[in-house]
C-alpha cells in the first residue's frame, strides 16, 4: 500500500527542508503545493495568473483550485509508492478532500509530523530564505548559504528571496496559518496520527527527531 505523510506547521519552520529529506531516504515523491504554485505562476500559466494574487499577499488560494491540482499531482506515475505533502492540506476542506482522494489510490494519511517553533524563529528563517529559481532548493542567508553566493549548490541557478517572505507578509502568513491551518493539528490528533517534532534545533537534529519518531 501507498505511503502518505503530511507535513504539518507554520510557514518558515522547516517543512520543506525537512520534506526534501524524508522524500530523498522514504524514495517518496516531495508534494509542495507552494512549489507548484510558484511553478504555475513563473510559467504564466492559466493556474498562475488565477493565483498570484493569493500568494502575493499571503493568503490561501480557494480551496476549489487547490484541491484540484493536488489530486492531478497525485495521480501522476511516481507517486504511485506515495508522497510526502508538504504544505497541505491547510485548511480542513482541504484535509477532507484529501482523505477522499486517498481512497481511491487504495492508500490513507499515515502519519503527520507537526513541527513547530517560537513566532521570532519563524520570521528569522521565513525571512533569511533564499530559494533556487529552478528547482526550489532551499537555502539561508545564515543558517544555510549556498557554497558560492547567489548559486543554488545543486542545480547552479539563481537563488532569489521569494516576493511573500517580507517580514510583513510572514506575520501575515503566520495569522493565516493561525486562523485556518490550526484546528488540522486538534483533527489529526485525534486522528492518532499527529508526531510533534520541536523545529528550533538545527536541521541535522530536526530530521533525528522526525526519523526517531516515525520509527515509532
Ligand atoms: P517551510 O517550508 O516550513 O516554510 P523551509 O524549509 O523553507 O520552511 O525553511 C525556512 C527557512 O529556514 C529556509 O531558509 C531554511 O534554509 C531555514 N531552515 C529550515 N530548517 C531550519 C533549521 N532547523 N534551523 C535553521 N534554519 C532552518
Ligand atoms: P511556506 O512553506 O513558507 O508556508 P508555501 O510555499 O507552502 O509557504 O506557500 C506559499 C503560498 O502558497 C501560501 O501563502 C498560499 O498563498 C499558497 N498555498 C500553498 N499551499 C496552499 C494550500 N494548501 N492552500 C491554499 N494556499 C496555499
Amino acid at each position: 500500500m501507498a505511503t502518505y505523510i503530511v507535513l504539518l506547521g507554520p510557514p518558515g519552520v522547516g517543512k520543506g527542508t525537512q520534506a526534501r529529506i524524508l522524500s530523498e531516504t522514504k524514495k517518496l515523491a516531495h508534494i509542495s503545493s507552494g512549489d507548484l504554485f510558484r511553478e504555475n505562476i513563473k510559467n504564466q500559466t492559466e493556474l498562475g495568473k488565477v493565483v498570484k494574487s493569493y500568494l502575493d499577499k499571503g493568503e490561501l488560494v480557494p480551496d476549489d483550485v487547490t484541491i484540484a491540482m493536488i489530486r492531478d499531482r497525485l495521480s501522476r506515475p511516481d507517486c504511485e509508492a506515495g508522497a510526502i505533502l508538504d504544505g497541505f492540506p491547510r485548511t480542513p476542506a482541504q484535509a477532507e478532500a484529501l482523505e477522499a482522494m486517498l481512497k481511491d489510490f487504495k492508500g490513507s494519511v499515515d502519519a503527520v509530523p507537526y513541527i513547530t517553533a517560537a513566532e521570532n524563529v519563524l520570521i528569522e528563517r521565513a525571512s533569511g530564505r533564499w530559494t533556487c529559481k529552478a528547482n526550489g532548493h532551499i537555502y539561508h542567508e545564515k543558517f544555510n548559504p549556498p557554497k558560492q553566493a547567489g548559486i543554488c549548490d545543486i542545480d547552479g541557478s539563481e537563488v532569489y528571496q521569494r516576493e511573500d517572505d517580507k517580514a510583513e507578509t510572514v506575520s501575515k502568513r503566520i495569522h493565516v496559518y493561525l486562523e485556518q491551518t490550526m484546528p488540522l493539528v486538534d483533527h489529526y490528533r485525534k486522528a492518532g496520527k499527529l508526531v510533534e517534532v520541536d523545529g528550533t534545533l538545527a536541521v541535522d537534529q530536526v530530521t533525528k527527531t522526525l526519523f526517531d519518531k516515525l520509527k515509532k
